[in-house]
């Protein structure tokens, strides 16, 4: 049986790594997982960390769900078991992380247990049949995005902070329903869960549901073919706090949005709280406009783009939680340089760490570079005002955040004027945006500067090929 299914394994490796890009994808996700059992069809694959699978999850589902249903039938089920470092006899304890490079520690104990993927259905199926007075229904929360992990920013402030009202008083607060809207990756998933967790936190009892608009759709699909939409809307009925991910799914599906509109108006009638995301606001969102205007009845919140120093400061969280150590250029240089969005920023991460541990190599500046031109080939690489600042400050040995104060002081000031001129010189932005993000300053004082950049370049030599040097470094982006 175990060479059976190390062979199995192999076939579907085969047809793996003929079907990936490049060979360096393979070695990263690929070569880590190993085949843990199968019986009774389900195969059951052992990955290296949460963050393994949800990134496998994410980019790699069809392509593993493919190749083992070719090679052992179509019966068969996915079924991930995470490697977990902790003295608990029934799960697998880790060596991957702790053993290979010493820049790499593994302290946490990621807590999740295996995890059921059936064709890419979560099959935590939260539908149960009523019939049962009491019965306990699973919350579907993810244990890991809770507020605790979640770092603070200006970006997501006031979701924050409706979230932490709502926990205190579900259901009984202005914000209901909640609405958080965002581009991809800008943590909404995670925040939704933080919320639902504080609430349980707060009120053991409450019955708090997650779920993804996907995961809703299917189940009323399967609940009409069973002709069971009765048993569905009573089950929505006995929720107190509904949380509902990604809600633009249901575009186009009028079926499950009029159900959605009927369990809405009956969880609102009676006071129990709604959450839900979305990738945009209400106003964009093609429902019908009876849903829409919902929606708006509470409140609407977006998640911004989080600024470098949140950036780091979710590097550091991420780091700590998967218990590996980074060196602190190679952490400041991602949070400059993944700035599309949270999702990417995670993805290089991993792959970072994946390959060094792999490779028996260090986290470096370089391993980083290589990684982001290799692997996450959608992030953007423009160079920004605030790379631009961070250079500039770097060269010159002066602290970035004088930059943002109104000290007059001749190096600060001179600094303030490089970070300009390059700004206008190598990005897109308008005068009027790099004079705010320069300080404070307006269009007039930016136009000021590059001209005094460019007489003082035509005047003095060393400035020139200071100059030359810092244009130089911006370009080794
Ligand atoms: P979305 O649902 O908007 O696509 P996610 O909630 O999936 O985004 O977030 C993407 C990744 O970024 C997740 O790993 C999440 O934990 C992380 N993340 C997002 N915002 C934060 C934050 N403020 N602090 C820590 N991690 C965050
Ligand atoms: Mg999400």
């Amino acid at each position: 049986m175990d060479k059976d299914i190390k062979q199995i394994w192999q076939n579907c490796l085969k047809i793996i790594k003929d079907n990936l890009a490049h060979e360096h994808l393979y070695k990263t996700w690929f070569i880590p997982i190993k085949p843990f059992s199968l019986e009774k069809n389900i195969l059951t694959l052992q990955v290296p960390s949460h963050f393994f699978y949800e990134y496998l999850e994410e980019h790699y589902l069809d392509l593993i769900t493919k190749t083992i249903k070719r090679v052992i039938g179509n019966q068969v089920m996915l079924q991930y078991t995470i490697l977990v470092d902790t003295s608990d006899k029934e799960k697998p304890i880790t060596t991957l992380l702790s053993s290979t490079t010493s820049k790499i520690t593994k302290e946490n104990k990621p807590k999740p247990a295996p995890l059921n993927i059936n064709n890419g259905v979560n099959s935590v199926n939260p539908f149960i049949m009523p019939g049962i007075k009491k019965i306990t229904i699973p919350s579907n929360l993810n244990e890991n995005y809770s507020f605790d992990t979640f770092v603070e920013g200006e970006c997501n402030r006031l979701v924050r902070s409706a979230g932490y009202a709502i926990a205190k008083n579900p259901g009984k607060t202005s914000f209901n329903p909640l609405f958080i809207y965002s581009s991809v990756g800008l943590g909404k998933t995670h925040i939704a869960n933080a919320i639902g967790l504080e609430t349980k936190k707060n009120f053991p009892n409450s019955t708090v549901l997650y779920i993804t608009a996907e995961q809703f759709m299917q189940q009323f699909t399967d609940a009409s073919l069973r002709n069971e939409r009765n048993q569905f809307l009573l089950f929505y009925q006995m929720i107190d706090v509904l949380i509902i991910d990604d809600i633009q799914f249901f575009i186009g599906k009028k079926g499950t949005e009029e159900v959605f509109f009927n369990i809405f108006n009956n969880l609102h009638n009676n006071r129990k709280q709604i959450i839900v995301t979305s990738d945009c606001s209400p106003a964009d969102l093609k429902l019908t406009d009876r849903v829409v205007s919902r929606l708006k009845w509470g409140l609407n919140a977006e998640l911004g783009i989080p600024d470098v120093k949140t950036r780091i400061a979710i590097i550091r969280q991420m780091l700590k939680q998967d218990g590996v150590s980074m060196p602190e250029d190679v952490i400041e240089y991602l949070a400059y340089h993944v700035n599309t969005n949270l999702r990417d920023l995670r993805g290089t991460l991993i792959s970072l760490i994946a390959q060094s541990s792999l490779n028996h190599k260090e986290i470096t500046l370089e391993l980083a570079r290589q990684i982001i031109d290799s692997i996450v080939k959608s992030v953007k690489q423009e160079i920004t005002i605030e790379y631009i600042q961070k250079v500039v400050c770097d060269y010159l040995h002066i602290d970035v955040d004088k930059i943002f104060t109104s000290s007059r002081k001749s190096e600060v000031a001179q600094a303030r004027q490089i970070a300009m001129y390059f700004s206008r010189k190598l990005t897109k932005n308008s005068l009027a945006t790099i004079g705010v993000k320069c300080g404070n300053k307006d269009h007039s004082t930016v136009l000021h500067a590059c001209k005094q950049v460019d007489n003082h370049c035509s005047t003095d030599k060393k400035f020139k090929l200071s100059l030359e040097d810092i244009e130089k470094q911006l370009h080794k982006i």
